[in-house]
């Protein structure tokens, strides 16, 4: 079902773009453009602009564009009825009745229903002579039954298809079981349980929905843990352990994790403001998740090496968002439930209270293994010491550090500032330089991708996009060159489709807008017409330019043409004689 103009005008027209955007990304410079950090992509310096005059927005870097309501549905991961829906609602706004086709909102409705009826599957079975082992294993790590219910934690029973045939029961199909990842089809094509035999932790977005789960063995086989693939309703990537219930504490600093069973041990302890980043590795979106609620995170991953190397990668990644970083020294044991179920909550808290700067944690890493009395690795320690602090943007941390290293090593601390400064200069530069090849080949690509024919006709493609840019921007053009041009002179299918949904509008006196393009093009296509749409600062905004560019259209076809005459019927090859006689 498609919404009327009438009332895409009015969802547009309520809803600023540059209100929205800023609602989720921190834009920097106000007014006619605004720009600020992708947050479709990652990225150090901006490149994602907004133009207010346009309501439209385009990422140089990654190329994706659209207006208020193709952002709204990438950032909230919405179709594009339920994103319409939202901006709806956000001012007010009824839905027209028959205006609303609700087929995903449904779906994604049914898998939280079919997860929210799993996990109290699971949950409930612990309580019977099956789950008993389940029950054990959680007693057994430590945790209270007053936790157990807090987290809604399960057991998956020892079997095919305990689920399905819970879940069939309560009047879900196979397909929509399928779809939630809650079973899986097995080699032989059977489909069975996705969950057997394991400790089961719920998943529990921050509106307290169930969207996917984590199954952990009980024994030493492996895998260790089965997890939920990405599915309508949940992204793996994007999942956050806990947050559900961290992000009603007044505290502004979260502690991060490495598991669940961490969580839960923190939680029980009394430090309810404990999350997990889910799956194997931290991610950008799980950083951009947590700084919604945070300012601070104390990152109190496992003593060992792998846990000491996953700490650096997620502080790359947090470092890039504006929530501060410490990291908890863990001793007394490998991880934190560990150390809790030993020492006991206040030895913990120590822990918590001597955190060290994300800064200092990296000075700690660059001194291990030297042996300061040997002159050697006195200057092994200092450079890999200026390393780690040219890393940082902040001058004041350079000087602050530089005196105590200096102190420390008995070195200049100008000496040592200089050098910092020095790298940090190289650095810089290196990034910057990585950026921009980065960004224009992504661009480049994402650019081929939505319009494959681009490349291989690049000067009339090109002039395909002027021609359009320049009718996005003057519509009273189209009537002096309608005549002039046919759907057969187009290179590109794409460019072809753009401009006629252009022509579609203005032949039935209907204005032009992108936002009305919105329904009828995907998510790339709409960034490959916002840039289109950006480029009118570059026009002429003459009629004539727009006939150069029609000249132009057409000379390519006739060249391409020409070169493939093996291809060509006889009519048409006697054709092309014809035309050539007109021109
Ligand atoms: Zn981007």
């Amino acid at each position: 079902m498609r919404f009327s103009d009438e009332f895409l005008a009015e969802i547009k027209n309520r809803n600023d773009i540059t209100d929205v955007i800023s609602s989720y990304v921190d834009l920097r410079t106000r007014g006619p453009r605004s720009v600020g950090l992708c947050p479709f992509h990652n990225e150090k310096s901006p490149s994602f602009t907004v133009f207010a005059d346009t309501q439209s927005y385009y990422c140089f870097g990654c190329g994706s564009g659209g207006d208020v309501i193709t952002f709204t549905k990438n950032i909230e991961s919405l179709d594009y009825a339920e994103a319409v829906k939202l901006l709806a609602d956000k001012v007010g706004l009824p839905l027209p009745v028959d205006g609303y086709d609700d087929t995903m909102a449904k779906m994604r409705r049914r898998l939280l229903d079919a997860n929210r009826e799993a996990a109290r599957f699971f949950h409930n079975n612990l309580f019977t002579p099956d789950g008993k082992v389940g029950l054990d294993y959680f007693l057994n790590r430590g945790l209270t039954m007053e936790t157990v219910r807090r987290f809604g934690l399960g057991f998956a029973p020892d079997k095919w298809d305990a689920l399905i045939r819970h879940l069939k029961s309560k009047g879900y199909s196979e397909s929509e079981i399928l779809a939630a990842d809650l079973a899986r089809k097995s080699k032989n094509g059977h489909t069975i349980d996705t969950y057997r035999n394991r400790a089961m932790f719920p998943i529990i977005d921050v509106r307290g929905s169930v969207i996917a789960f984590g199954g952990r063995v009980l024994d030493d086989s492996k895998p260790k843990y089965v997890n939920t693939s990405d599915t309508l309703i949940y992204k793996k990537s994007h999942g956050v352990f806990g947050l559900n219930l961290a992000k009603n504490g007044t505290s502004k600093t979260l502690i991060l994790c490495e598991g669940y069973m961490d969580v839960i041990a923190y939680h029980q302890a009394g430090f309810t403001n404990a999350i997990a980043g889910l799956g194997t590795a931290f991610t950008a979106d799980m950083a951009k998740l947590i700084a919604k609620y945070a300012d601070e995170v104390i990152l109190s991953y496992d003593n060992d090496e792998a846990g000491q190397k996953a700490a650096s990668r997620a502080i790359g990644i947090i470092s890039k968002t504006p929530l501060r970083i410490r990291v908890a020294l863990l001793s007394g044991g490998k991880d934190s439930d560990e150390i809790l179920r030993k020492y006991g909550k206040e030895k913990m808290q120590q822990i918590i209270n001597s955190a060290v700067s994300d800064v200092e944690y990296g000075l700690m890493k660059a001194k291990k293994g030297y042996n300061l009395q040997n002159a050697d690795d006195k200057v092994a320690y200092l450079n890999s010491a200026v390393d780690e602090l040219a890393k940082v943007n902040n001058p004041i941390h350079w000087d602050v550090y530089a005196s105590k290293l200096a102190a420390e090593l008995g070195v200049s601390k100008e000496a040592i500032v200089l050098q910092i400064q020095k790298k940090s200069t190289q650095r810089v530069k290196r990034e910057t330089n990585e950026r921009f090849s980065k960004a224009a080949t992504f661009d480049d690509s994402a650019l081929k991708k939505v319009n494959p024919e681009r490349q291989s006709n690049l000067t009339a493609a090109k002039s395909e996009e002027l021609l359009i840019s320049s009718l996005l921007k003057n519509p009273d053009f189209y009537f002096k060159i309608k005549d002039k041009l046919t759907d057969e002179d187009f290179a590109t299918q794409l460019n072809l489709r753009i401009y006629k949904l252009i022509a579609q509008r203005l032949d039935a006196g209907s204005p032009v807008d992108i936002t009305y393009f919105s329904q009828d093009l995907t998510d790339e296509e709409m960034g490959y017409l916002v840039r289109l749409e950006a480029m009118r600062e570059n026009l002429g905004n003459t009629v004539g330019e727009c006939l150069d560019c029609i000249k132009r259209i057409k000379a390519e076809k006739a060249e391409r043409e020409k070169k493939n005459p093996a291809q060509m019927t006889d009519s048409e090859w006697a054709q092309q004689f014809r035309r050539s006689d007109n021109q």
